[in-house]
């Protein structure tokens, strides 16, 4: 398993990239009363705004999901169970582990879950708009090492 040093290290990584998020959400929240606060008598102008504000909504959703990845993360090094596979409870390479911090699964059972997602949508699951294939990293687990 994973010494200590390397768990501050995962640690120090993670919490860097959380406070990053946050400032990031931070600036988008702020982003979107902004654009609420303008008026337009122009309904071109309008639909524009209406478009960016719904994009900024769904980064945000994005956003909140990876949040909430690496906060799972940081409770794992609290209570020792960071870097092991929360679904079959083997270690989780330490290459992926790098590439991808925040991640709570190994590689296999990651891309089990991955075809599990596929075929849910493939049998008439969501009906998700294409661009949801680009999902930050965190979500593409089976993508990682
Ligand atoms: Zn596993």
């Amino acid at each position: 398993m994973l010494n200590k040093k390397k768990l501050v290290d995962y640690k120090k990584v993670l919490q860097s990239r959380l406070s990053e998020l946050l400032n990031e959400a931070d600036r988008t929240v702020k982003n979107i009363s902004e654009t609420q606060g303008e008026t337009s008598s122009d309904p071109t102008d309008q639909a524009v705004l209406e478009l960016d504000r719904n994009r900024l909504l769904r980064f945000k959703d994005r956003e909140r999901k990876l949040i909430r990845k690496i906060e799972k993360a940081l409770n794992r090094i609290e209570d020792g169970s960071y870097g092991g596979c929360e679904a079959c409870g083997s270690p989780i390479n330490e290459a992926r582990l790098k590439a991808r911090p925040m991640t709570t699964l190994c590689i296999d059972c990651a891309t089990e879950m991955e075809s599990e997602k596929a075929k849910s949508k493939l049998f008439g699951g969501e009906s998700t708009l294409p661009d949801d294939a680009g999902e930050d990293e965190g979500d593409d687990e089976a993508n990682a090492v």
